[in-house]
């Protein structure tokens, strides 16, 4: 499905660039005008924005090219399948842009753009125009955090955090710093995929990092990812830049239909970004989010495709987990066999479940938890492993 050759770069890495956004189908002319239209009707429904640099990735003699699914919209998407918010983040807000699901971990919607939109996005209800979820104006998170002390992590995520302007991310970060018991600060974003000269042409940010990844409590980039591909001369330049400004730096994607389902292409990558220092960390199944039904894999593929890349690396290639962020918590993919499907709860929204080992049956047609039917009647309700609610995570 897809080639292992990378791009090759024009110019050093470190050469200060800014891309340029494309917003309108009709400034891509590698795409026919008869296609254009259609494809602006499904941007009419979820947006549409990518930049020369990431469209310069995308092999346009390919149909099939795995970068172009990832930015150029599908007709499929219309199709009638999903939920806008299919784990139902709704549940956890507890105020204007603040989600606490678990304890110790919140997360700030600080920001409704990216640097562009990937079209199997589990939050694309954040760029639709009524929908008012974010906000930039953290003061209230802020507080609210200030308020529970038994928030150690809170990641700032949306949207992409790092399309905000460095000011605004210095008073956000500079805010949670000022918090004691806030140890971690995460970033969600896939500007290094997106845009690497974000942090290689920003010095402030640069030094913003520095100041406040300390060696007690760290910045941590929750890269995203998807694919090879993306890991460019100057993808690999702007995750060195990271590393120099003191932040730790883990790779987290879904497993999407088109893209990287592909147990070679999984491999390659998680070697690639061990070897980088943004060490593999989420595999997610994709989330039954309306307009995601061509990028889906089903549970059980995609158990074959993740057990069959992690055959292949180092340790450090291999410390992936394959979850699914469900509305009752993050549950791990344990295994596949003839009759059934094992699952664990990694982080429970019910403290009841936590660490809770599940059976159900095999359903090589299920996507989702709630397609599958336990095993007895009722998931097994094992005792709760020992090692209990043992890491955090942030979706
Ligand atoms: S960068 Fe993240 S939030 Fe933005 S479109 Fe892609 S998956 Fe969605």
């Amino acid at each position: 499905m897809s080639t292992m050759t990378l791009p090759q770069v024009s110019q050093p890495a470190s050469t200060p660039r800014r891309v340029k956004y494309v917003r309108d189908i009709d400034k891509i002319p590698n795409i026919p005008p008869a296609e254009r239209a259609k494809l602006k009707l499904v941007a009419q429904r979820y947006v549409f924005r990518a930049n020369d640099y990431y469209l310069s990735l995308i092999d346009w003699n390919d149909p099939a090219d795995p970068i172009k699914q990832l930015i150029i919209p599908r007709v499929e998407e219309l199709n009638d399948w999903g939920k806008l918010d299919a784990s139902n983040e709704a549940a956890v807000t507890v105020q204007h842009g603040v989600q606490h699901k678990y304890p110790d971990t919140v997360l700030l919607l600080c920001n409704e753009v990216c640097g562009a939109y990937c079209r199997y996005c589990f939050r694309k209800r954040l760029f639709m125009d009524e929908n008012d979820e974010v906000t930039n104006d953290v003061t209230e998170g802020i507080r609210y955090i200030a308020d529970h002390p038994e928030v150690a992590n809170v990641l700032l995520t949306g949207g992409d955090p790092l399309l905000m302007s460095t000011r605004r991310l210095r008073e956000i970060i500079s805010a949670l710093r000022a918090i004691e018991h806030v140890q971690i600060v995460r970033i969600g974003s896939k500007m290094p995929a997106f845009d690497p000269w974000r942090l290689l042409s920003d010095p402030e940010l640069q030094e913003l990092f520095r100041t406040h990844s300390t060696p007690r409590r760290r910045i941590y980039l929750m890269a995203h990812f998807d694919h090879p591909r993306e890991l460019t001369d100057e993808a690999v330049a702007g995750i060195d830049c990271f590393i120099r400004c003191g932040v730790i730096c883990v790779n987290q994607c879904p497993l999407i239909r088109g893209i990287n389902d592909d147990p070679a292409v999984l491999a390659d990558m998680y070697r690639r970004l061990s070897w980088m220092g943004c060490t593999p960390y989420y595999l997610f199944q994709g989330r039954p989010t309306a307009g995601n039904e061509p990028y889906e894999v089903p549970i059980v593929r995609g158990w074959n495709i993740f057990r069959e890349a992690l055959c292949i690396g180092s340790g450090l290639a291999r410390r992936v987990r394959y979850v699914m962020s469900h509305e009752t918590g993050k549950i791990e993919i344990l295994a596949v066999d003839d009759r059934h499907i094992y699952l664990r709860y990694h982080r429970a929204k019910d403290p009841n479940n936590r660490g809770r080992f599940m059976i159900y049956k095999r359903d090589d047609e299920a996507y989702w938890l709630d397609q599958l039917e336990p095993v007895g009647g009722d998931a097994v309700k094992f005792a709760p492993s020992p090692l209990g609610d043992v890491e955090d995570g942030p979706e």
